[in-house]
């Protein structure tokens, strides 16, 4: 695997992660969203994240100096894309946008150029539907925090080409990632397990069974996670796990993957989670407190 230039279309809370962890592995990464204050806001972030590493004595400002001259924010995706090995695609979780997008960024690209979207949920065959080298696509799902969340989920559809599979395992090491390697199934290895939990996390709530807190507790000292099913909810956003569920009650015709009445209700409030200030917990103290649950 040569690899020498990425790209990461979307500057959000995931794509601003991707690429700066592109830019940490030595690649000149260039960073577009279609939006100006998109790309403003992702390009500050990184930047941010290095000077709190700084700030803590974990990254020095030479490493910075290096990693910020790997790092360019283009808003032409023509250009942006122009001669790159990899383009990673990190776009809001839309079907017919991801779709768009590597239709018209394989015309500017070579039959080399790996493609990989950072879907959490849409099926990898169905985003690879209009491309003329479907084999090129594979998922590549990171996770949130992006430079301190050492899995990368790698997801292939029927079509993925054994040797994209090679570069995406090789690129994800690189960048100092764990990858793992799943089939192109709703929800993937990750998601599915991970809102079921907060599904069910959430019925045991609505049912009186225990406090949030102590629900929470049960499965940090009791199973070892490093955090309760319900403040993670909070962490993710209501909103996103709720879609996740739907699309997977959809996808399997299972209403037992249906999002708990408590759950929509909550979202309904905009009670979407930490985003928000409150969801499950209220965070606007900084800190999880236990707070009233709606009616449902
Ligand atoms: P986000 O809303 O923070 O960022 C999306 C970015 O895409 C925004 O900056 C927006 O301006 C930009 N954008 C919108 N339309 C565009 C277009 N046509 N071309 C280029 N840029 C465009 O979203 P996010 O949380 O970073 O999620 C992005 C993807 O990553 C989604 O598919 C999501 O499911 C997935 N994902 C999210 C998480 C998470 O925890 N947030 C975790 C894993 C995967």
């Amino acid at each position: 695997m040569g690899i020498t230039k990425v790209t990461v279309i979307g500057a959000g809370t995931m794509g601003a992660g991707i690429a700066q962890v592109c830019a940490q592995a030595g690649w000149q990464t260039t960073l577009y969203d279609a939006y100006p204050e998109g790309l403003d806001r992702g390009m500050k972030r990184i930047d941010a994240f290095w000077d709190k590493g700084i700030a803590r004595g974990k990254t020095t400002a030479e490493q910075k100096r290096q990693w910020s001259e790997n790092l360019t924010a283009e808003q032409d995706l023509s250009k942006a894309v122009n001669k790159c090995d990899l383009v990673i695609e990190a776009v809001p979780e839309i079907l017919e946008l991801k779709q768009k997008i590597f239709r018209e960024v394989e015309q500017y690209c070579s039959r080399q150029t790996i493609f990989a979207t950072n879907t959490s949920s849409l099926s990898i065959a169905k985003i690879a539907q209009g491309m003329d080298n479907p084999g090129n696509l594979i998922g590549m799902h990171f996770f949130n925090p992006v430079p301190i969340m050492k899995l990368l989920e790698l997801v292939k559809h029927d079509g993925t080409n054994k040797s994209t599979v090679e570069f995406a395992q090789a690129a994800g090491l690189a960048m100092g990632k764990t990858t793992i390697l799943v089939n192109d199934v709703p929800g993937f290895a990750t998601s599915r397990l991970g809102v079921v939990l907060g599904n069910e996390a959430i019925r045991m709530l609505a049912d009186g069974v225990a406090s949030a807190k102590d629900i929470d507790t049960a499965m940090v000292l009791g199973y070892k996670h490093p955090m309760g099913p319900l403040a993670l909810t909070d962490l993710v956003g209501l909103d996103v796990r709720r879609d996740i569920l739907k699309n997977l009650q959809q996808s399997f015709g299972d209403d037992s993957y249906a999002p708990h009445p408590l759950l929509e209700k909550l979202v309904q409030e905009n009670r979407l989670g930490k985003k928000t200030g409150v969801g499950i917990y209220d965070w606007t103290s900084g800190e999880a407190s236990e707070t009233e649950l709606p009616e449902f």
